[in-house]
């Protein structure tokens, strides 16, 4: 068995979608499955139908159900004939995501999110499907909230390994092709869940895992794994080979090419994963596997934007000692804060802090009664795996640096820019 895996950008057109069929013809389709995302940026906007439903604001509504409805209508008008059945289904899935809002009557966000956010995955894995039957590549579409089945802890919700692995085994079809959704899964009262933004990787690793697949493959709009963002910087070099535990590293520090959790899971069944590119089918991208850390061993750099520095030391300048660290860790949990670099000294204690969730004013709001607090926003974080002294001095360059932590293999810098 082989699992593939396609993202947003993969099938983000109606050309994007022919570019994936071509990929697929040249590929051997025995035994193999599909884990599909929602189409290019549709999940951040099936996110503002949600916003908009929960303000109660129509007309917001009313606009971005517009904008999701227009974007798929424009594809499918692009692939398939006037009669196809296509249109029917996608008219229906509208009406059946506008017949939940009138009808739902929970205040729960979280839940909400999973229903209505849920629909990019399913609206897109029906049109690649029916797409891919009507030029025969031939296969099953199958809703994987009937198999991955999760808590209800809505929007992060936790896999259900055992149940899952039980249907998964009963429901793929080994005959066919299969396509199934990434992101979402279905808790056991048959609500919609989801994994967590970018979760579809996750989804590919799950059912490499359970099904034991002989190789997972991610396909991106990058060659593979690269030293570097090339979102953020210039030069950037192909990894060729990862290792597991590498991988994991990188992801941890925040690089974003690959879902965290997605790795775990094929390293217990030391499952090889290839990230390669739909773009150039001739580059054969990155093998993350058993083996070497990392090929070619060369700087790798990540960088973590919105964070803040925070300097917290006692009103009477006493020691900061393990329980004022307590409260602070307290703190930060209460408010969601995400600790990705600590620096201690006998009277002050320095943390860098994700903002992403824009709770760090309520944290301040607190704190600031209990500890003498200074604060700079809007920092970035680098890090650089395998540094070398060149490799810092670019990082230097691009602003004042606050703090600087190294160790063996890790350089981590704060940078305030220019
Ligand atoms: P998907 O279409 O599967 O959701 P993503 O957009 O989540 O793909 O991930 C691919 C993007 O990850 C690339 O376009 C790239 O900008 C970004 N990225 C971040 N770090 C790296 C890295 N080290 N190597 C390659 N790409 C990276
Ligand atoms: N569509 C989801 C998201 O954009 C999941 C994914 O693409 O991995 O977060
Ligand atoms: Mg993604």
């Amino acid at each position: 068995m082989k699992v593939f895996k396609f993202g947003g950008a993969s099938i983000k057109s109606a050309n994007a979608i022919k570019n994936v069929a071509k990929i697929l013809n040249s590929q051997d389709l025995s035994n193999c499955l599909l884990v599909i995302s929602a189409m290019g940026k549709m999940t951040n906007a099936f996110e503002k139908i949600t916003d908009a439903y929960f303000n109660n604001d129509q007309e917001k509504l009313t606009e971005s159900i517009d904008f999701t409805s227009n974007f798929h209508l424009r594809i499918i008008n692009n692939l398939f004939a006037e009669n196809h059945v296509i249109h029917q289904k996608i008219t229906v899935l509208f009406r059946q995501l506008v017949r939940f809002l009138t009808q739902n009557k929970s205040r729960n966000y979280d839940y909400l999110y999973d229903q209505i956010v849920s629909y990019g995955e399913l609206l897109s894995t029906i049109i690649v499907s029916d797409y891919l039957n009507e030029i025969k590549i031939h296969n099953n579409w199958v809703d994987v909230r009937e198999i991955i089945i999760t808590d209800a802890v809505f929007r992060d919700a936790t896999v259900n390994w055992q149940e899952t692995e039980k249907r998964i085994k009963a429901k793929v079809d080994f005959s066919k092709l299969t396509i199934v959704q990434g992101f979402i899964g279905g808790d056991l009262n048959g609500n919609t869940t989801t994994l967590g933004r970018e979760g579809s990787d996750f989804t590919a690793g799950i059912f490499a895992y359970c099904l034991d697949a002989e190789s997972l493959t991610i396909w991106k709009d990058v060659l593979g794994v690269l030293n570097a963002d090339p979102r953020e910087f210039k030069e950037v070099q192909l990894l060729e080979h990862i290792s597991y535990e590498e991988t994991i590293e990188m992801a941890f520090y925040g690089a974003s090419v690959i879902h965290p959790k997605t790795i775990k899971p094929i390293q217990n069944k030391k499952i090889p994963l290839i990230v390669r590119s739909f773009k150039n089918l001739n580059s054969p991208g990155t093998k993350v596997s058993e083996g070497v850390t990392l090929e070619p061993t060369i700087p790798c750099f990540i960088v973590k934007k919105n964070q803040v520095l925070v300097s917290i030391s006692s009103l009477d300048f006493s020691f900061i000692v393990e329980e004022n660290i307590s409260d602070i860790f307290k703190l930060f949990h209460k408010y969601q804060l995400k600790v990705n670099l600590i620096q201690n000294s006998a009277i002050s204690f320095s943390v860098c802090v994700d903002n992403n969730l824009n709770h760090f004013d309520l944290f301040y709001n607190e704190i600031k009664n209990m500890y003498k607090v200074s604060f700079v926003k809007n920092v970035d974080l680098f890090t650089v795996r395998y540094f070398t002294e060149n490799s810092l001095e670019g990082i230097y360059k691009l602003g004042t640096s606050l703090v600087t932590q190294i160790n063996k293999n890790t350089a981590q810098i704060i940078i305030q820019k220019k």
